[in-house]
């Protein structure tokens, strides 16, 4: 039987190794977050751990204090001063108006790689696959999560989806700087991009582009849907899957649950100044307070964090004496299953088994064997140009507008819609098409199609006319005099030639 050593993250700007304590800012955290983080430090105490904490109060508490973002000035102050931080799980009061504090640590400290290893351990800890091993490095900034949404009628709401170049090169870089250094063999990327064709396309591109420079790894590209499927399946199959921040997000839960339970999952979170290291699972609000939670999550982080530091011979020394832990049966009730090899214990137990087994090795499992993070990881794990010539500056050309509407039900007729846009455009310009929902129903449609009150009408210049912005901004003017409720414009450009919006159904 074995696992595989730690999947340590690539260090960046990883503080110097000396034998002086290291400062750590520490945050307690929501829920389960404050029990399963003491047991967490008492481990790191007695195993050796050279720590200096700087606690920091986040959260609930913060949240309901007043600040919607869940983090006063004097977190943000330790963060910047000790760049590493040790984070148990927060919760984000429901209700409008309250920020995920996750995602605003994440994208403020610019941690654009969340890497998360999740590895089985049967069958001491019950799992679905023996041998799963695989390591899930999501993009973390970009995405739905930038938080721009938008309620534009009665019945329409938006999520805007944003995508980038440079922020697909980094994270495609570094899932490839992480499998090269770790020596793993292949490195799998999901996307959609059979539907969204230029925001998953970038990244399946910059995907291949970047693969061209590591000829030793083997590369994949999977659609979603598929590619879940088959890690919650087949995960074996797998080792690195580098994906976007949605689907990154939802696979990480399938493969550490895969791998026995989300409890034994930590993940890092590394960023060009700063990391952050915390479980995978949230605060757990049904089980806080009552002992009980599985400390193994943020212990994992916590020991991803000791080799970011350059303590990775502490990180060995805790993970194989909770691996052994795990051989002797110690369980919290989220890894209970078999009464007859298994003893089930409380959150504190398990950690008073931990050290009490430090200095011990695992007997079946492999050991652990991280190494320290190099201070030369730093320029590894910064993003570099992909391509050694650089790109020039795209020709960018206005083609036309796409303008959206709000037409309530009674008016809810393309035909009606076209002739009210007709009458009002400036002769420059002429209507296209219109769609709603993206399926087309003028001047083509078919009545069984459902419309919205949200209507998508591409204006293009008549003919003899060129595309220009005061173009634009008459037809807005014209619209607004008829009047049609405009809720969105969206200009269409070409960049080198080459359509920078979705073409609509029958182009
Ligand atoms: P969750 O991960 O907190 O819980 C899901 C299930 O797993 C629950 O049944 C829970 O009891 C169990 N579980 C989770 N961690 C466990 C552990 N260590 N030991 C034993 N059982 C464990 O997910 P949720 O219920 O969807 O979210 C609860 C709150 O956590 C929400 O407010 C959410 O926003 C927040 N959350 C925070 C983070 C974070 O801080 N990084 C991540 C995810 C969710």
């Amino acid at each position: 039987m074995s696992i595989s050593s730690p999947a340590a993250p690539l260090a960046s700007a990883a503080p110097a190794v000396t034998g002086a304590p290291v400062p750590v800012t520490i945050a307690r955290g929501d829920g389960i977050g404050p029990e399963i983080m003491d047991a967490v430090l008492r481990i790191l105490d007695r195993a050796g751990a050279r720590l200096a904490p700087e606690e920091i109060s986040v959260g609930e508490k913060v949240y309901l204090a007043g600040r919607t973002s869940g983090i006063g000035e004097e977190a943000w102050e330790s963060l910047r001063r000790t760049r590493v931080a040790l984070k148990a799980p927060i919760t984000t009061p429901t209700g409008s108006g309250y920020k995920s504090l996750n995602v605003t640590l994440r994208k403020t400290l610019g941690l654009y790689a969340n890497v998360r290893p999740c590895a089985s351990y049967a069958p001491f800890v019950p799992a679905a696959f023996t041998g799963l091993d695989v390591v899930i490095v999501r993009e973390n900034e970009e995405d739905t999560y930038a938080g721009i949404e938008h309620r534009q009628t009665d019945e329409v709401y938006q999520c805007l989806k944003l995508i980038t170049r440079p922020g697909c090169e980094r994270i495609c870089r570094y899932a490839f700087e992480y499998a090269r250094r770790h020596g793993r063999r292949k490195v799998t990327c999901m996307v959609k991009d059979n539907i969204m064709k230029l925001t998953d396309g970038l990244f399946r591109k910059v995907f291949l582009e970047t693969a061209a420079h590591y000829p030793e790894i083997q590369t994949e590209v999977m659609i979603i849907d598929i590619g879940t499927a088959l890690l919650a399946t087949e995960p074996l199959r797998f080792d690195v899957v580098v994906a976007p921040n949605l689907y990154g997000d939802i696979i990480s839960d399938v493969a550490a649950q895969c791998a026995g339970s989300i409890g034994l999952a930590g993940s890092a979170n590394i960023g060009e100044h700063c990391a952050m290291f915390e479980a995978v699972h949230g605060s757990a609000p049904d089980i806080a307070g009552r002992g009980i939670a599985n400390p193994s999550g943020l212990l994992e982080a916590a020991c991803l964090m000791l080799v970011h530091i350059g303590q990775a011979d502490v990180a060995n020394r805790i993970r194989n004496a909770w691996l052994r832990t795990l051989e002797d049966g110690f369980a919290t009730a989220d890894i209970f299953r078999d009464p007859a090899r298994q003893t089930k214990v409380g959150t504190a137990q398990f950690a008073d088994a931990v050290i009490a087994r430090l200095g011990q090795e695992p007997r079946h499992l492999a050991k652990s064997a991280a190494r320290a993070a190099l201070p030369s990881a730093a320029p590894v794990a910064a993003p570099r140009p992909i391509s050694p010539t650089p790109r020039t500056q795209p020709e960018k050309t206005l083609e036309g507008v796409d303008l959206f509407f709000h037409r309530n039900a009674e008016a809810r007729n393309a035909a009606r819609l076209a002739t009210h846009v007709q009458t009002a455009l400036p002769p420059a310009l002429k209507l296209k098409m219109i769609t709603n929902r993206g399926v087309m129903v003028w001047p083509e449609g078919r009545p069984e199609t459902f419309c919205t009150d949200h209507w998508r009408c591409r204006i293009v210049p008549a003919e003899g006319h060129t595309m220009n912005p005061r173009l634009i901004a008459e037809a807005l003017l014209a619209c607004a005099a008829h009047p049609l409720d405009v809720v969105k414009t969206e200009n269409l450009y070409r960049f080198n030639g080459q359509p920078g919006y979705s073409l609509g159904q029958g182009e």
